[in-house]
């Protein structure tokens, strides 16, 4: 079992996300768009785990004031089909949660119930174990969310 972190993005990253992006966006006959290139960049950039009004507060934050709610809803669903973003703590509730899966490995997450803290983990056996569960079931694995709940070690002390 190891932890997992997610270095960020270098610009080099940047530029290969967003042409993955563009060739998704031309195969599906829609022109580029900076609003668009803007909400990639936000998201591919931001550190950890977020909700599209986190995102939308983040690109108003950076100067983006009249970027419409709508069009970040709207954009999610085709970075996460580019392969950019992943949805992710879906049981976590709040709404769905997103993260960048462009240049990451996979990985499950642990959730501390009292204060929100996310830990990232990478476990092999339990890879192993989910592709032998679908197989026994018949079934070609492409893909699982594993979500664990628990309390930190912070928490712990206290209470
Ligand atoms: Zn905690
Ligand atoms: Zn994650």
């Amino acid at each position: 079992m190891r932890r997992v972190n997610a270095p960020a993005l270098d610009s080099g990253g940047l530029e290969r996300a967003l042409e993955q992006l563009r060739a998704v966006v031309h195969g599906k006959g829609l022109k580029s768009s900076g609003v668009r290139d803007a909400v990639a960049r936000a998201a591919l950039q931001y550190e950890g785990h977020f909700t599209a009004e986190e995102l939308l507060t983040e690109l108003r934050a950076q100067g983006a004031a009249d970027t419409h709610a709508a069009t970040v809803y709207r954009v999610l669903p085709l970075l996460v089909e580019a392969g950019l973003i992943q949805e992710s703590l879906l049981s976590a509730g709040q709404g769905h949660r997103y993260e960048r899966a462009f240049e990451r490995e996979h990985h499950d997450h642990i959730i501390c119930t009292s204060c929100k803290k996310v830990v990232e983990f990478e476990f092999e056996a339990f890879e192993v174990l989910q592709r032998d569960i679908s197989e026994h079931l018949g079934f070609r694995l492409t893909g699982h969310v594993h979500e664990l709940f628990g309390v930190c070690k912070n928490c712990q002390r206290a209470t």
